[in-house]
């Protein structure tokens, strides 16, 4: 068996940077499903948050996240998400991400529940693919160990320590083992659980069951973001239409023509995330269709061809000029703020497995995410992370605050359940666990994740194993959402419509 210091699975924005950083500290392997650059880091148009601004501080930064996540977030992760960003930015620029300047300082833009503008970008709206392709050619350039097209499928844990990973080679179909002292889940998020969504195909969830199967904790798992305003074109994969176009000055109106966000809200279109999904959904069954429109066409074309070049091309190519005609969007599954359960440093239950990126809960999004705060997040606890390794500091913080603790456990089988697959779990999770859910609806789905949990054969190639790692991770979002009688953040139950005291906890799984 090969031996490495670490060993990194997956290749976005956490899985490169921790690489680069690891690089100088001992041998490195990073691990990849598909090639080095499938990821979602490459769609983030948005950009990256960090208060670099004159008028801004760590402080109003601190305070937006906090008050996005609705009372759950970890208030010394989120002192170090913000304190640590401008020199993560400092890191990026050094690596030589391009970020778009104004006037000779980088140009900085607002996004929803920002209260300044903090937000940095590159090629406009293509942020996250200059982040990824610039860190993957420096990773090329260091001659960073890569094996592309590399399924990791089990932890190798021996007397409550990682010692390694078995990975599936995606091209033979033979199963691997590879020895490490430390392993670094950088595995993304999990948006395929959903019939709609903004996610690349690689977001199935595999590190949450990696991390769950091997004795890991996994907590928030009931909060999954909805980003408002995703294309809906006939026959059109869900593309983003970034927050920063409502940013710029883009509104929402109905398939009528009514601009409907004032009425729901004070904040109108930059309100959070999760209210404007809901009143678009709401607006939709008012008029009985399956979209609203986003009207930028009082804007000045030049500010939507310089500032959104990449969503001004996707819909010219598909017949759409935005500069002349309104853009039919709803929305779709986006963010996983949940995942696996890790200290300010990192580092999970289990001694030497740590994760990073959008399959960790670090605790910064509490109940939901901040818009364009996930990136950074990644930058900067992928660099304590290797910090960590390197030299143990001062003692992690072992929790986020109040906690509950639940195993997953047996569940009535339905007298009729259809065959396990990726488009039935999509369309489930759309109907029963999606943006508005109730008792109904989340024990329905809870049941028929759970039979089809049971009815899986063993997963032999990557279709396989990502469809078992998409129902397990189905399965703790569906009954963590099931346990939470209230409505918090991105978690809505018409049901329990309201915030409670009593739910000013996490919900934490272990197996
Ligand atoms: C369309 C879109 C727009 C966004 N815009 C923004 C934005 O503007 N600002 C912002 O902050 N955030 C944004 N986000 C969120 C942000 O992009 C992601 O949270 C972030 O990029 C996640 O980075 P990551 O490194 O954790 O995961 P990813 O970039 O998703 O990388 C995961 C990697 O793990 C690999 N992998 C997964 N499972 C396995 C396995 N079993 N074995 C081997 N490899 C595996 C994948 O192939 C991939 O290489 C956006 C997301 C989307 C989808």
């Amino acid at each position: 068996m090969n031996q490495y210091d670490y060993i990194i699975v997956g290749s976005g924005i956490a899985g490169l940077y921790t690489a680069l950083l690891a690089k100088g500290q001992g041998s490195v392997l990073i691990i990849t499903k598909g090639s080095i650059d499938d990821c979602n880091t490459k769609y983030a148009q948005g950009g990256i948050a960090a208060a670099i601004g004159r008028n801004d501080s760590p402080e109003l930064h601190f305070k937006d996240t906090i008050a996005a996540g609705d009372g759950l977030c970890d208030e010394q992760a989120v002192r170090i998400l913000v304190n640590e960003a401008p020199d993560r930015i400092t890191d990026l620029v050094n690596f030589g991400v391009p970020f778009d300047t104004l006037d000779g300082e980088i140009a900085l833009t607002v996004e929803a529940a920002h209260c300044i503008p903090r937000i940095l970008h590159a090629g406009g709206d293509a942020t996250g693919e200059h982040i990824e392709l610039t860190l993957s050619k420096k990773v090329g350039d260091s001659k960073i160990q890569v094996l592309e097209d590399c399924l990791a499928t089990e932890i190798l844990v021996e007397k409550g320590r990682v010692n390694g990973i078995k990975a599936l080679d995606c091209h033979t179909g033979s199963i691997e083992e590879f020895g490490c002292r430390f392993l670094i889940l950088a595995t993304g998020g999990a948006g395929q659980l959903y019939k709609f969504t903004t996610n690349s195909d690689i977001a199935t969830g595999d590190g949450i069951a990696l991390a769950f199967n091997a004795g890991a904790e996994m907590v928030n798992m009931e909060f999954f973001q909805f980003h408002p305003t995703a294309l809906r074109l006939p026959g059109v994969t869900p593309f983003l239409i970034s927050e920063a176009v409502r940013g710029e000055g883009g509104v929402l109106r109905n398939v009528e023509g009514y601009r409907f966000m004032p009425d729901y809200t004070p904040q109108a279109d930059l309100a959070r995330r999760d209210i404007v999904a809901r009143s678009i959904l709401y607006e939709m069954k008012k008029t009985s269709s399956d979209r609203v429109f986003l009207d930028v066409t009082h804007l000045p074309p030049y500010v939507i061809t310089t500032r959104f070049p990449h969503i001004y091309r996707f819909c010219l190519d598909r017949g759409l000029d935005i500069t002349k005609g309104l853009i039919p969007v709803a929305p779709a599954a986006h963010y996983m703020m949940g995942g696996i359960n890790t200290n300010n440093w990192g580092e999970t239950n289990i001694t030497g497995l740590f994760a990073a990126g959008e399959t960790a809960c670090t605790g910064v999004h509490g109940a939901n995410r901040l818009a364009s705060n996930s990136l950074l997040e990644a930058v900067v606890f992928s660099k304590r992370i290797v910090k960590r390794t390197v030299k143990e500091t001062e003692a992690p913080r072992t929790s986020h605050g109040k906690e509950v603790r639940h195993s997953l456990g047996q569940r009535r089988v339905p007298e009729i359940v259809s065959a396990p697959s990726l488009f039935a779990l999509q369309q489930l999770h759309w109907d029963k666990v999606g943006i508005i859910r109730n008792k109904e609806s989340l024990t329905q789905a809870a049941d028929i994740l759970a039979a089809w949990q049971k009815s899986l054969p063993q997963p032999a190639d990557r279709p396989s194993y990502e469809l078992s790692n998409l129902i397990l991770t189905g399965r703790l979002v569906t009954e963590a959402a099931l346990l939470r009688e209230e409505s918090r953040g991105a978690h809505f139950r018409s049901d329990f419509p309201y915030r409670l005291p009593q739910w000013q906890h996490h919900i934490i799984w272990v197996k």
